[in-house]
């Protein structure tokens, strides 16, 4: 069976939990570098994106984590995820892991609006997925290589490169599966290719 690890350092670690298993994949958290030999894609929580940065740092994840995007495994940042995947973040001089690359703000629809539902039409996903967003950041720059997948206001809140995949907003928070369930299937085709 299809394993996919949810990075448990901080975060909406159980929900995510939650919402692999209703897609038909074994989901395990992810507390120790070694964990990830046993995985074949990984999530990337919401939660506190500096936060959860230093975690990374002091429990030695920010090698193992790159390590792990380059063997072509497939990784999903939500939101505080996301902004670690991005290779810029407006007004800060450093980036997380530089996955993708794009340029991400952090708290970007203000402080009145910080928790929202929007209903969203995401490219090979759905035409109306409930998200929610909860202070979400958003993808200012995309490059080339960046496919757009959904966008609110003309900001993009989710998007793909390769088997690179993230969301400004929370899919694993309603009992909609249908993004998380997307995921899984990009993991389950990585795990073929990889084996061929
Ligand atoms: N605002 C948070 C950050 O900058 C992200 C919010 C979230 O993950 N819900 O890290």
């Amino acid at each position: 069976m299809t394993t996919i690890g949810v990075l448990a350092l901080q975060g909406a670690v159980r929900e995510h939990i939650r919402s692999v298993e209703a897609s038909g994949a074994k989901a395990i958290e992810i507390k120790r570098t070694e964990q990830l030999e046993h995985i074949d894609g990984l999530i990337l929580p919401g939660g506190e994106s500096t936060t959860m940065r230093r975690l990374i740092d002091s429990y030695g994840f920010f090698t193992a984590l790159q390590e792990f995007g380059k063997k072509g495994k497939p990784i999903f940042g939500t939101c505080a995820g996301l902004i670690l995947m991005a290779s810029k973040i407006e007004g800060q001089d450093h980036a997380h892991l530089s996955l993708m690359n794009m340029k991400v703000a952090r708290n970007a629809f203000g402080r009145q609006v910080a928790s929202f539902e929007q209903e969203l039409a995401i490219k090979h996903v759905a035409d109306d997925f409930n998200a929610v967003f909860i202070r979400a950041p958003y993808v200012v720059e995309a490059g080339a290589e960046v496919e757009v997948l959904a966008t609110h206001q003309d900001r993009i809140v989710a998007a793909k490169q390769g088997h690179y995949l993230c969301t400004a907003f929370h899919p694993e928070l309603t009992d909609d599966n249908r993004f998380v369930e997307y995921f899984v299937k990009m993991v389950e085709q990585s795990v073929e290719t990889l084996a061929s």
